[in-house]
């Protein structure tokens, strides 16, 4: 298919888009077929041997964030992350940049930031975030390249404008006035007359309303050059898969726009051909340049992972006329035998512990099966309620699905993978003492209802309590659905309460004091009753203590082999006594 565009005189650019990988370079156990570090090399090689004979094609492979926080490798290297960022480099990212799951691991971050000149293409741009020790921007600002075939890009990478800066050594800044500040009007006004294309690189969801807005704010500022350029719109974050023409704006649609999100882990990819053609431009000041403007856009629609023929597509290797078997270059071959290695090295795939049933992450605290009732009628007594602080008030977890679990809980064998996967977040556990009740149900439910994800749609306080009034009437109704934050009962007759959550959330729940008429009461470190204060810790040792069902299954059947046996003896004794009894007859 790829051929099909050799021919075309007009030059084309490809652009290949991944995200989120999450610490995913080694493929997935339960889905074998899916890619890894090794699938992506292969592509992009395949994909540049491909266009090697076509002067007018050029390619970009362009990363949009979370590479960190996901799997054993991962997160158990002593500096997190710092593993994949490196096997990261045998990739030849054009650009990059980071995400919320980087930005958090301040480590991470540290080592990030002298590692990124390691990258062989300087592919790091964070145009809103900054290095707090440096006061500098994080990596560089923006970058601008001129392709072989001469199409000249403009790219810049945001992350979302922050709830609040949680980060600990990283500064995030609003998208909006970022873009709007003299720095970038006077950085536009030299690049936008001098590009082909712009590439609109963002650590947010494409169906988040920052996503849109910032690629309106993009096209506005464009328009004052009277330039409708060519953008690609690369989103993140929320983990989806997809690739669809720009929102209208004003009801007009934008056929010089595509935006793509490419899921998470490696699991897919998208990679989209655009083919542009020079369009003079006259400026209101009447400036004439030379810019493009889109003859064609064309989104590949197969975009998993996937090398060999599937239900859902032809597969990655056709797309080049070679059979499966021959997909991987040496390159990625090489690559995935030193990943292995040090996979080996780590020991990732060592199982402990199994479990006698699945727990689902996607289930409410109401559900039998649901992993947030584990966690929180389970885990919390066992590792975390502290006894003195019970003998004063309720302890009660508060758990955000979001942002502690990302995975079922599989009936068998768990390795120290699979937990990672499971519970790849990192957080302290923390509380926010000593609450009342009236004041717990209050704050629980400003959770619940995300109002914290809705500063720019302010509530009132006599609005909030409104509808506070109206749910405890209808409280079941939370039943049915899961909530933010779960909870484990809801009669809220304790004389206080100590609602334990994590340094992560704590800024959240705490911007609901003043809806609840909450003072003071400053979130803590909660000491916890193992000792183990961070979740994913907590939970790897939850499985090895309490999920070694080995030795128990063996009873089982010993049980087993023992009733077998009584069985037969009692039997035997049987026969022998109805044979007695058919001779003494005879
Ligand atoms: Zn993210």
């Amino acid at each position: 298919m790829l051929q099909l565009y050799l021919c075309l005189l007009l030059p084309e650019l490809h652009v290949i888009h991944v995200s989120d990988i999450h610490g995913g370079i080694y493929g997935h156990k339960d889905q074998p077929e899916l890619g890894d570090i090794g699938t992506l090399l292969s592509y992009y090689q395949r994909v540049q041997q491909n266009i090697s004979s076509n002067p007018e094609a050029a390619m970009l492979l362009i990363g949009t964030g979370d590479d960190c926080e996901g799997t054993a490798l991962s997160g158990l290297s002593e500096i997190k992350c710092s593993e994949i960022y490196k096997f990261l480099t045998n990739v030849p990212f054009d650009m990059m940049t980071v995400g919320n799951h980087d930005l958090s691991q301040p480590a991470s971050m540290e080592f990030l930031h002298e590692f990124q000149h390691n990258f062989p293409k300087k592919p790091f741009v964070t145009t809103n975030t900054f290095y707090n020790r440096t006061g500098e921007r994080f990596s560089q600002p923006f970058k601008y390249q001129v392709m072989s075939n001469g199409i000249r890009v403009f790219m810049i990478s945001l992350m979302f404008s922050p709830t609040q800066n949680d980060y600990q050594n990283t500064y995030t800044q609003n998208i909006e006035p970022t873009l709007r500040s003299l720095w970038f009007s006077e950085i536009l006004s030299e690049y936008a007359v001098k590009s082909d294309i712009f590439l609109l690189n963002m650590h947010i969801g494409t169906l988040e309303p920052e996503s849109h807005s910032t690629y309106k704010t993009i096209r506005a500022l464009f328009d004052e050059f009277n330039y409708k350029i060519p953008i690609h719109v690369l989103g993140a974050h929320d983990h989806l898969v997809f690739h669809v023409i720009c929102p209208p704006i004003n009801g007009v649609v934008d056929k010089n726009c595509i935006a793509t999100e490419c899921g998470q882990m490696l699991k897919n990819l998208q990679h989209v051909v655009w083919t542009l053609a020079p369009h003079n431009v006259t400026t209101p000041v009447g400036i004439n340049f030379t810019g493009s403007t889109a003859t064609n856009v064309f989104p590949f629609e197969f975009d998993e992972m996937i090398v060999a023929p599937t239900h859902a597509g032809e597969g990655l290797a056709a797309r080049f006329n070679i059979f499966p078997e021959s997909f991987d270059t040496e390159d990625a071959i090489i690559l995935r035998i030193q990943v292995q290695a040090k996979i080996k090295q780590v020991n990732v795939y060592q199982v402990i512990g199994a479990s006698k049933f699945t727990y689902v992450y996607e289930k409410g605290v109401y559900f039998n099966d649901s992993f947030q009732r584990l966690w929180n009628l389970a885990l919390m007594p066992a590792l975390v309620f502290n006894r003195e602080l019970q003998k004063r008030c309720y302890q009660f977890p508060i758990t955000r699905v979001d942002n502690t679990f990302r995975k079922d809980v599989q009936q068998g064998n768990i390795t120290l993978d699979d937990a990672v996967r499971m519970v790849p977040f990192s957080f302290n556990t923390t509380y926010l003492p000593n609450i009342e009740p009236e004041q717990a149900q209050c704050l629980y439910f400003w959770g619940n209802l995300a109002r914290w994800n809705h500063d720019h749609d302010v509530i009132s306080v006599e609005r909030f309590q409104e509808l506070f009034q109206k749910y405890k009437q209808t409280s079941n109704e939370t039943a049915k659905i899961v909530p933010f934050y779960s909870v484990s009962n809801n009669t809220w007759e304790g004389p206080c309460y100590d609602m334990i959550t994590t340094n992560y959330e704590e800024k959240r729940l705490t911007m609901g004091y003043k809806y609840c008429g909450i003072t003071g009461h400053e979130p803590k470190v909660y000491p916890t009753s193992s000792g183990i204060q961070l979740t994913d810790e907590l939970f790897i040792e939850f499985i090895k203590r309490y999920f070694n069902q080995n030795e128990e299954d063996e009873e089982f059947e010993n049980e087993n082999e023992q009733k077998i046996v009584i069985t037969l003896i009692a039997a035997l004794w049987l026969f022998g006594i109805l044979a007695i009894a058919f001779f003494a007859f005879k």
